[in-house]
């Protein structure tokens, strides 16, 4: 590695004597030091040692109009220059909280008409499994409390988040999950689908649900609670068979269905939410990162008439943060989703960028490293196998080839992330067709340096 120039090593000893990262070894990364970002531009970052490289992760899956809209900073300097905080709890409200409230029951599926505003997809979360306890308890059903969610699933990581979400890592430390979280099994057919087909294991991994709830009691269940499309798990598409084999079973009971549209909200899946690429009718749905494309942190709740309806019979819900639908997040918010309108993002993902990347992604399925390469709107991942086509055969020390695969990839400029031994991608929405022939060549370009390092350390 070339020796790192002077300003970069200033920032990463200042970094590393304060800064403590997120979901990170900190020890090994200070001996390493960070990358730091000094510059975004539309799909683009720089480095401090002057690397240009295509994000092809949207920030962290949140910068859908792609960085540096000036339009934004204005609406933010407009919204500061006439207040910059105002609470929401005690009789008050503001023009941008409700301009935002409405814009959202206008964009949302017809059954939401109304938002709880939070600062984060953790909070949305949280507020999600107070809401749906009290929802059943001001019917008189108090014992309506377990929260179905699925292994691998993401879900933030809040002490409620945390548990909701079934990553046992996350589950490993602190003392999660709380009671009264239940996981079942994920829809992830590359990985875990056996001798399955895909068709089959979707309606498997549906039956899981039933089962739980039989197990459980109907009696007893508030909620299943499921992202659309797993993000942070591995960009797991579900099978074709498996959110209309939900359906069939939540139609026949009494339960919630909340959809995690954190990161499949606001265009991601060529739909404005992912509910309705897979034809879901939730009652809730918890909403962050696209809502401001990562501009500025604000999340919400959104709430359907059947649940909001009860809720506003039972009095007051002891819940809300400080920033709850604070002023100038929501401003930021307000305009974002304006660009969202105005350049037809969501329908450039269904219809003219999203197949067109997707085709050239699917392509590096032809690759010999390669197992299966998915993708829905700008979601998509690849899965690296040593033994294709077998989808059993894996890589021993499973993250490992993941994380070489990952560097390598920065190297070739392409900012891809590393989930177990899979790559996966969410770039901005307005991705060009240029952009998206270059991270398709570094995507190829970072496989075929991928096999030599393998076969060089005798992994493959
Ligand atoms: C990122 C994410 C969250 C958590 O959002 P934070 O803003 O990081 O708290 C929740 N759910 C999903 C699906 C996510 O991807």
């Amino acid at each position: 590695m070339t020796k790192p120039s002077n300003a970069t090593a200033d920032y990463r000893a200042r970094d590393a004597a304060h800064h403590i990262h997120a979901f990170s070894d900190m020890k090994s990364l200070n001996a390493e030091g960070s990358r730091v970002i000094v510059r975004a531009e539309g799909s683009w970052i720089w480095d401090s040692e002057g690397n240009r490289i295509l994000d092809g992760m949207s920030g962290l899956w949140c910068v859908n109009i792609g960085h540096g809209r000036k339009e934004i900073a204005e609406a933010v300097q407009r919204q500061m220059a006439d207040f910059s905080f105002y609470n929401t709890f005690f009789k008050s409200t503001h023009p941008p909280a409700i301009a935002l409230a409405e814009k959202l029951a206008e964009i949302t599926p017809p059954q939401f008409n109304r938002v709880f505003f939070v600062g984060s997809g953790s909070e949305a979360n949280d507020t999600v499994i107070r809401m749906v306890r009290h929802y059943w308890a001001s019917l008189g059903q108090p014992n309506k409390t377990v929260l179905i969610a699925r292994k691998n699933a993401y879900h933030g990581s809040t002490m409620g988040g945390g548990s909701l979400g079934g990553m046992t890592s996350i589950h490993s430390q602190g003392g999660l999950p709380i009671p009264g979280i239940h996981h079942i099994a994920q829809p992830y057919w590359f990985g875990e689908g056996g001798e399955m087909s895909e068709a089959e294991f979707g309606n498997f991994a549906a039956r899981e649900l039933e089962k739980a709830i039989d197990e459980i009691g109907e009696d007893n269940i508030a909620a299943f609670v499921a992202e659309p499309i797993q993000g942070a798990g591995g960009v797991i598409i579900p099978p074709a068979t498996y959110w209309p084999e939900v359906k069939r079973i939540l139609a026949q009971r009494d339960i919630l269905l909340v959809a995690d549209e954190v990161i499949t909200g606001f265009g991601r899946t060529g739909n404005w939410f992912g509910s309705e690429t897979f034809g879901i009718e939730p009652d809730l749905m918890s909403i962050a990162k696209g809502i401001s494309s990562g501009y500025l942190p604000i999340g919400g709740v959104m709430v359907s008439d059947k649940v909001a309806d009860v809720l506003y019979d039972a009095g007051e819900f002891h819940h809300g943060f400080t920033y709850s639908a604070h002023p100038v997040t929501a401003a930021a918010a307000l305009e974002n989703l304006r660009i969202i309108e105005d350049e037809k993002l969501v329908d450039r993902v269904r219809d003219d960028i999203g197949p067109y990347l997707q085709q050239g992604w699917r392509a590096l399925g032809d690759h010999p490293l390669v197992g299966e390469a998915r993708m829905t709107g700008l979601m998509g991942a690849i899965e690296l196998v040593p033994k294709k086509p077998s989808r059993a055969a894996k890589f021993a020390d499973t993250g490992k080839v993941g994380t070489i695969a990952r560097d390598i990839s920065l190297a070739n400029n392409l900012v891809m992330r590393a989930v177990r031994d899979s790559l996966i991608i969410a770039p901005p929405l307005t991705l060009s067709h240029d952009e998206a022939d270059q991270l398709l060549a570094s995507a190829r370009k970072t496989l075929d340096d991928t096999q030599a390092e393998l076969k060089r350390l005798g992994l493959l």
